[in-house]
């Protein structure tokens, strides 16, 4: 597969995850991959299981997907997240990716992303004194 993101950028997004869980114990992850043929929730959806990220202790991990080649975007929360926020709560933040991505711009979407993810999920999810790396911050890559 093709480099989406040059290794300093991947760095860059793992950084953007630390930062954004030093104030949330909500756990966010971040995969890419080139093809998607269903729904890019649907897909999200696998992807969230076939990462274990169901198995958080209060249910807010999130997944920020992308399918490169189709482009393609859904950001999925764990049912922890979606029983206490609105429907359609991370819309502006795939806006938000969509218009970096149109300009190329991909590193700097998914981190803003991320930032904006964290603060929302601080709100319903604020850091506690115990809080655990519960899922990995590096980025899932598939194929
Ligand atoms: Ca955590
Ligand atoms: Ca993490």
């Amino acid at each position: 597969m093709r480099r989406f993101l040059t290794e300093s950028e991947e760095k860059t997004i793992t950084e953007a995850i630390g930062l954004a869980e030093d104030k949330t114990s909500g756990e966010i992850r971040v995969h890419i991959e080139t093809r998607c043929k269903p729904d890019p929730l649907d897909r999200a959806l696998e992807v969230f299981y076939a990462l274990g990220m169901e198995k958080t202790r209060d249910k807010n991990g999130v997944l920020i997907y992308i399918a490169t080649d189709d482009h393609k975007l859904a950001i999925l929360g764990d049912e922890g997240i979606n029983k206490v926020v609105p429907p359609n709560f991370w819309d502006a933040e795939l806006e938000l990716m969509k218009s970096h991505f149109k300009q190329g711009a991909f590193a700097l979407g998914i981190a803003q992303a991320i930032h904006d993810v964290g603060e929302k999920l601080k709100a319903f999810f604020p850091f506690q004194t115990d809080d655990k790396d519960e899922l990995s911050n590096d980025i899932s890559v598939g194929h």
